[in-house]
Order: structure tokens, then C-alpha cells, then sequence
């Protein structure tokens, strides 16, 4: 267990690492970031700042001379980064074989099925031939994803025949991809684990997520599941967080089927954008058990502090016509606004997020909707 005073380091300085950094800082630990970018979310807040590409050797000698422990914002960290860390004996949290199996779908699926959870129906693609027998498999259409590299929708691709699945995957490059079934899911859920060190884990009940072009828009919690999809959900997580060894904050997406039976998406090595309503509603947010964890301090109950919460994303969109109208949000007491302090703008980039609680998920849902509806400045 580290103690208040030792530097925790992040590879990664975005807002993942900057509410991680937040949240270290008031527990009393130094935080160090590496990331190229000198004026990252993370590195705003940061005690040291590394500035450097993340498999810059010397950058991670660096970021190993300062720090007790290591995480990550995301789960892209190339394996040879991992090094500087583990050959010092620097604990990496979560560890090497849980990144190294989120960061690859044929190997996160490969471990969810033989942990005896269900995913999609999914086959590996390393060649035309193999694209050509999935797809077969599949009754004609499928949804062909990069193995490696994939986030918010991008190299995915929907397919519904030979020519167009081939076409993808000559886009991909031909690298190793995964065909999947589609799911005809009712709706997107996820659920938030803390395992600490010591292996005891504590999931959030669990978050109900609305997309909007592959982004995520919305997350309401609990989800409109029914218990015993919730318990299914909730216990598989667990699991799988078991099964990698893991020691952090995971996320663990699922679709929920029209029966309410459920099946595993995917799986996010880091707190999440989902539970970004801990922040403000639950007992300790994601970002607490988070680096509580990767320090070696016991994680802690994950339970709501309201009846319903919910979250609504900020995306560079808002920002079209001029700055958002914020003097707008005198008119709801109950949001609060979170912004991550980015300067530049963008279509579909996260800038920021919403959250509020109520009595229902309707109404904290309404509630965020209709603040960032106020916020928007008309064309
Ligand atoms: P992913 O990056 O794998 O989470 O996919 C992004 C989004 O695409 C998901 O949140 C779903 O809305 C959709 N999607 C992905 N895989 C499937 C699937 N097998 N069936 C139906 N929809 C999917």
C-alpha cells in the first residue's frame, strides 16, 4: 500500500487521467503524466510533466525514475512501454495481461468465452479466406472490426455481402479483425468494477448507456434491465475482472437482447465514460476506486447516492455556432457541469459532461437533456 506523499504515474493525459490526477491529489499523492501533447487535459493538473510520445524510452525512464506505481488512461499502450515499469519492479495497474488482452479482440473474446460468458458470435479474419468462411458462418452479414486499435466506432464496418466485407477489410490494411454477428440488442449497457489487489471487487448497479454516431451520448443508471439481467451482468463482470488479474477500475459492455438475456461487447481496461455520473452521485466515483486501487488501498462500496443518475456528453458539436450559452444553466440547479479544458473544439470530441440525479432515471435523464439543450447556441 502506497502511502499519501508517493507519485503515481500516468501514461496517458487526457480526462481519464485528469480526474485520476484530481482525485490522487486529494488523497495527497504527487502525480506525473506522459503525454506529447503540453497542454493535455492531464497535464494541466499534473505535479511533473512528461512531454513525449508514449514508447519514447527515455520519456518512460523518466516517468519510471518518478513513480511508485503506473497506470493507464487507455488501453492502446504499446506492450515494450509496459518495460521501463516492470523491469524496476514498479507495480503496473491494471497489469500487463490485462492490457495486453483488451488491447486485442480475438484475444478479449477468446478469454470472455473460456471464462464460459457469452459475446456475439464472432470469428477471427486473417485473410480473404477466413473473411470469406466468417461470413458464411455468420448467414451473410456481419460487423467487421480491426482486432487491435478500435474506439467510438472507428474501423468498424457493418457488412451484408462478400464484396463489401472484402472492401473493408482491404480498408483496415487486411490486419487481423474480428467478424461479428449483429446483435439485435434492445439496448447498451455497461458495468463498472473496483478489484483491488487484494482481489475483492465492487461493481456499480448497472449504467444504461445511448449512443449517437457510434459516440456515446447519454448514460442513465440503474438501467431499465430486469434484476436478474442486472444480477447476470453485474456477477459476469466480476468474473472477468478475476479472470484477468485485475487491479483497477474495468468496464465491461454488454448488449441486452430484446429477452433480456445478456451478452458481453467489449471490455475497457480504465474507468469509463459511462461512470463518469460517479463523479457527482455515487459513494466514491470511478476515479477514487480507481487510483485507491492502483495505489494498493482497498477498494470500496460501489453504490448510488440517489435513487437514479445520469450523464450527458459535451461534444465539440455544441460549440458550432459560438460558445455554449452558460449563463443558461441558472436554470437548472440540480446539473453540474464538468469540463475537461480543452481548447480546441472539435465535431464528436469529448469536451465535457453533464450530470444530475433524481427520484427516476426519466427525470435525471430528463434533467441533463434539457440543460444541454439550454446550452446550445442557436444557428
Ligand atoms: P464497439 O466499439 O465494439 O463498442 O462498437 C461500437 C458500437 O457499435 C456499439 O456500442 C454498438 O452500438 C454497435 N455494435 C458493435 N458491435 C455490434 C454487434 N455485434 N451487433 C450490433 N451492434 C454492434
Amino acid at each position: 500500500m502506497l502511502p499519501p506523499g508517493a507519485t503515481l504515474g500516468i501514461l496517458g493525459g487526457g480526462q481519464l487521467g485528469r480526474y485520476m490526477a484530481i482525485v490522487a491529489q486529494q488523497r495527497g499523492f504527487r502525480v506525473a503524466v506522459l503525454d506529447p501533447d503540453p497542454d493535455a487535459p492531464a497535464h494541466q493538473v499534473a505535479h511533473e510533466r512528461v512531454i513525449a510520445a508514449y514508447d519514447d524510452p527515455a520519456a518512460l525512464e523518466r516517468l519510471a525514475q518518478l513513480s511508485q506505481a503506473v497506470t493507464t488512461e487507455f488501453e492502446n499502450v504499446p506492450a515494450s512501454s509496459l518495460a521501463p515499469f516492470l523491469d524496476r519492479n514498479i507495480p503496473v495497474r491494471p497489469g500487463a495481461k490485462a492490457l495486453a488482452t483488451c488491447q486485442d479482440r480475438i484475444a478479449e473474446k477468446t478469454l470472455v468465452n473460456a471464462a464460459g460468458i457469452e459475446t456475439a458470435p464472432w470469428h477471427a479474419v486473417h485473410s480473404d479466406q477466413d473473411l470469406g468462411m466468417a461470413l458464411a458462418a455468420l448467414g451473410g452479414e456481419g460487423i467487421l472490426k480491426t482486432s487491435r486499435s478500435g474506439y467510438d466506432g472507428k474501423g468498424q464496418a457493418r457488412v451484408r455481402s462478400l464484396d463489401e466485407a472484402r472492401a473493408a477489410f482491404g480498408r483496415f490494411g487486411s490486419v487481423p479483425c474480428v467478424l461479428e454477428g449483429v446483435v439485435p440488442f434492445a439496448l447498451e449497457c455497461s458495468v463498472l468494477v473496483a478489484r483491488d489487489a487484494h482481489g475483492r471487487s465492487h461493481t456499480l448497479p448497472v449504467c444504461e448507456n445511448i449512443h449517437s454516431h457510434h459516440i456515446l451520448d447519454v448514460t442513465i443508471c440503474p438501467a431499465r434491465v430486469s434484476e436478474a439481467a442486472a444480477r447476470a451482468m453485474r456477477s459476469r463482470s466480476a468474473r472477468l475482472a478475476q479472470e484477468l488479474e485485475y487491479v483497477g477500475h474495468l468496464a465491461v459492455e454488454f448488449f441486452v437482447l430484446p429477452d433480456q438475456t445478456v451478452v458481453v461487447n467489449e471490455l475497457a481496461p480504465r474507468p469509463h465514460n459511462s461512470g463518469h455520473l460517479t463523479i457527482d452521485t455515487a459513494l466514491h466515483s470511478q476515479f477514487e476506486q480507481h487510483v485507491r486501487c492502483i495505489a494498493g488501498w482497498n477498494s470500496l462500496p460501489y453504490e448510488l447516492l440517489h435513487p437514479a443518475a445520469a450523464m450527458a456528453n459535451l461534444l465539440g458539436d455544441l460549440w458550432e455556432h459560438g460558445e455554449p450559452l452558460w449563463d443558461r444553466l441558472a436554470e437548472f440547479p440540480e446539473v453540474r457541469l464538468h469540463l475537461y479544458g480543452k481548447r480546441a473544439p472539435r465535431p464528436g470530441r469529448k469536451m465535457g459532461h453533464l450530470t444530475a440525479w433524481a427520484d427516476s432515471v426519466a427525470e435525471a435523464e430528463r434533467r441533463v437533456r434539457d440543460a444541454r439543450e439550454a446550452l446550445t447556441r442557436p444557428g
